[in-house]
C-alpha cells in the first residue's frame, strides 16, 4: 500500500499512471500533478472507474521548487515519480530532499535554455573534461548524493526503457551469464509507422535534441565522438526484420561505464528510417532545432518549441502506429575462461500497447519501467540512501516484474553480433 505523487502527464505518464492503476495493491492512492490540470482530470475520470487506487489531481509548476514543496507537504507521498521533462528533474529532487521523499525519474538533467551563461560554462568545462558535447548528463543529479544521504531518502535515476531497462539487463547479464562483461551494443529499433510524414515518438524537442546531438561510443576508458548519423550499421532485428541503425551518444552509456567493472566498449544505436534523416536534417539547416530563444515580431520564441507545437502531438500517435519495436542488449565477455555473448531483449507490438492502455508502444516501453522502478522503491526492495543508477540494484525483482506487467524479456544465447 503507497501514496506517489506523480508529476506530468504526458505520453509516458499516461502509461505510468494506467499501470499503476493496474497495481492497485501497491499503489493505493496516486496524485497526478502537472502543468496543465485538465489533462490530469481527464487521465482521472478515464481511469478512476476502472480501479481500486484512489486518484486526485493537482496543478503544479514543477520548475517552481517551493511550489512542488507545498504540494508535497499536503499529498504526503511515499515517493514522487517525475514523468514531466527532464528541464525539471533538479527542482524536484530539490523539492524532495526539502520534504524527506524518495524521487524516481525516467531521464537525466537537461538545461531548457542551452545560451544561459552559468550552465554554459560549465557545460563548456565538462565537455573539455569529459569528451562528449551532448546537452545532457548525469553530474548534475550525480551531485545530489550526499544530499540524499543527509535527508536518508533514495532516487532512482533513469527508470524508462533506455536508460532504465537496458542498464537492468546489464546487471543481470553480468550476475547471471557472465564474471566479467566487455563490450555491450544497445541497439535500439522501432518498426512501427504511424503514417505522418514527420513524428517523433516521445516529446519531440528533447527526442530532437537527442538525434541531432553529436554521435559518441565509451572504448578503453573514454569517450569516442563522431558527426551525428557517421556510424551506420544494418541489423535483422527478432520480430522486426532487417533495418539501418545508426550511432548515438546516450545517457545510460555514461553510468554503465561507471558501473560495470572491466567494460572496454559500451555503444548505443537507434534505427531510423531516411524520410526522418531527411526532415531532421532539414529542419536543422534551417535553423528550427534551436534551442535559444530568437526575436520574431516582437516576440521571443525558441525555434525548437515552436516546431513541437507544430508536430503531432506523440500522446496522439496510438491509434495509428502499427508494428514493433525490439530494444535490447548485446553483451560480449567471460564465464569460466570462456567467451561468450548473449542477447536480451523485448519486443512490443504498438497495437497491443494501444489496446491495453490507449498508448503506442514508446510511451509503453518507458511508462511500465516507471510504475516498476516506483514499485522498487516502494515496496522497500530498491532501498538505500543516495542517488542510484538502476543497475546498481539487484535486477532480479525488477526482470521478474518485467513479464508480469507486460515487457517479456527473451534472452538469445546465439545472436548475430554488430560489427
Ligand atoms: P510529454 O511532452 O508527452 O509530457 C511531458 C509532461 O510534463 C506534460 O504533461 C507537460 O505538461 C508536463 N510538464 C512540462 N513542463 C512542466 C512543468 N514545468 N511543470 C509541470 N508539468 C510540466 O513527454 P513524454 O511523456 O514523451 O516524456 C516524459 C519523460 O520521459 C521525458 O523526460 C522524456 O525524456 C522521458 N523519456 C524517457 C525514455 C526512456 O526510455 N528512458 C523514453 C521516452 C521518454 P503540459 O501537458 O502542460 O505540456
Amino acid at each position: 500500500m503507497s501514496r506517489v505523487l506523480i508529476i506530468g502527464c504526458g505520453g509516458v505518464a499516461g502509461v505510468a499512471i494506467a499501470k499503476c492503476c493496474q497495481n492497485s495493491d501497491v499503489f493505493s492512492e496516486i496524485c497526478i500533478a502537472s502543468r496543465t490540470k485538465s489533462k490530469c482530470d481527464a487521465v482521472m475520470e478515464k481511469l478512476q472507474p476502472t480501479t481500486k487506487t484512489k486518484i486526485t489531481t493537482a496543478q503544479v509548476n514543477a520548475d517552481n521548487v517551493e511550489e512542488l514543496v507545498s504540494l508535497i507537504k499536503e499529498y504526503q507521498p511515499d515517493a514522487v515519480l517525475n514523468v514531466a521533462l527532464p528541464y525539471q528533474d533538479l527542482t524536484i529532487m530539490d523539492a524532495c530532499v526539502a520534504t524527506g521523499v524518495d524521487y524516481i525519474d525516467t531521464a537525466n538533467y537537461e538545461a531548457e535554455d542551452t545560451e544561459d551563461p552559468e550552465w554554459r560554462a560549465i557545460y563548456e568545462k565538462r565537455c573539455k573534461e569529459e569528451g562528449f558535447t551532448a546537452y545532457f548528463d548525469y553530474s548534475w543529479q550525480w551531485a545530489y548524493k550526499k544530499k540524499f544521504e543527509d535527508a536518508g531518502i533514495t532516487a532512482i535515476l533513469g527508470t524508462g526503457f533506455d536508460p532504465g531497462v537496458t542498464s537492468v539487463y546489464s546487471a543481470y547479464a553480468l550476475k547471471h551469464y557472465f564474471d566479467e562483461i566487455h563490450t555491450i551494443d544497445i541497439l535500439d529499433c522501432n518498426g512501427g509507422d504511424h503514417g505522418y510524414p514527420f513524428a517523433t515518438n516521445f516529446n519531440p524537442e528533447i527526442n530532437l535534441r537527442e538525434v541531432s546531438a553529436m554521435g559518441s561510443y565509451w572504448e578503453d576508458g573514454h569517450w569516442v565522438e563522431v558527426e551525428p548519423m557517421s556510424i551506420k550499421r544494418e541489423y535483422d532485428f527478432p520480430q522486426v526484420g532487417e533495418k539501418d541503425m545508426y550511432l548515438l551518444h546516450h545517457e545510460e552509456i555514461e553510468s554503465l561505464a561507471k558501473n560495470i567493472p572491466g567494460i572496454k566498449r559500451i555503444r548505443f544505436f537507434m534505427t531510423f528510417g531516411q524520410s526522418y534523416l531527411t526532415h531532421m536534417k532539414c529542419l536543422e539547416n534551417v535553423g528550427m532545432l534551436g534551442t535559444a530563444p530568437i526575436d520574431f515580431e516582437g516576440q521571443q520564441i525558441v525555434p525548437i518549441q515552436f516546431l513541437k507545437a507544430l508536430l503531432p502531438d506523440p500522446a496522439s500517435l496510438g491509434p495509428r502506429t502499427v508494428g514493433k519495436t525490439n530494444i535490447g542488449c548485446i553483451f560480449t565477455g567471460v564465464k569460466d575462461g570462456k567467451e561468450k555473448t548473449i542477447y536480451i531483449y523485448n519486443v512490443c507490438d504498438h497495437q497491443e500497447c494501444f489496446k491495453e492502455v490507449g498508448s503506442q508502444a514508446i510511451s509503453y516501453t518507458t511508462g511500465v519501467p516507471a510504475m516498476i522502478g516506483t514499485m522498487m522503491v516502494v515496496t522497500g526492495q530498491w532501498k538505500k540512501p543516495g542517488v542510484f543508477n538502476v543497475e546498481e540494484f539487484d535486477p532480479d525483482p525488477y526482470m521478474e516484474a518485467l513479464n508480469k506487467w507486460g515487457l517479456p524479456w527473451v534472452v538469445d544465447e546465439n545472436p548475430q553480433v554488430v560489427e
